[in-house]
């Protein structure tokens, strides 16, 4: 990203610089902090230094908040709830006992629990057949869970395409049904 400076007191400049050049958050941070401001105005290489962090920062901001993770009811970081989303729960193949699986993971490990997956998770051995029938009921699961996200998330959007004039929103018809 370059930023070009101008004399002062031209139209369309922000601080010396073009105005088109600059992100609303990065005007935004020069009118917050004066200290910087001093800089900005001087020094061309730390402006662009600053500009570049500040940029990253908005960026990535939504990953350094914590959020509340409805998978474990926990205050989680961005990175967490995307890994915890991608598990469900499922059952070890052998002993039955809760399992959490990954989606789109189909390794044997994915379906053993950690004692089964001493005896049974060696891929070099010859694998169970209740490994791949699990297997194979867990991609069907799964593609039945997308399938009805899938229809909850068009319905959502024709809810907001009809806008405000239509009767219900798509989360009480969910929850009608659910009764
Ligand atoms: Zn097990």
């Amino acid at each position: 990203m370059k930023v070009f400076k101008l004399k002062r007191g031209r139209r369309h400049t922000k601080y010396g610089y073009r105005k088109k050049d600059l992100k609303p958050y990065q005007i935004d941070y020069f009118d917050k902090h004066k200290l910087v401001r001093k800089h900005v105005m001087r020094d061309k290489r730390y402006t662009q230094i600053l500009l570049r962090i500040i940029e990253y920062e908005h960026l990535f901001k939504d990953h350094l908040k914590l959020y509340y993770n409805n998978y474990t009811h926990r205050v989680s970081s961005y990175d967490e709830i995307m890994e915890d989303s991608k598990m469900f729960d499922w059952k070890c193949c052998i002993c039955e006992c809760e399992l959490k699986c990954e989606i789109a993971n189909f390794e044997i490990n994915n379906f053993l629990c950690e004692t089964c997956s001493h005896s049974y998770g060696n891929p070099e051995t010859s694998v169970d057949s209740r490994i791949l029938e699990s297997s194979v009921k867990f991609r069907q699961y799964c593609q039945m869970i997308l399938l009805d996200n899938q229809k909850k998330f068009t319905r959502f959007i024709r809810f907001f395409k009809r806008g405000k004039s239509s009767k219900k929103a798509p989360y009480q018809e969910v929850n009608n049904q659910s009764k």
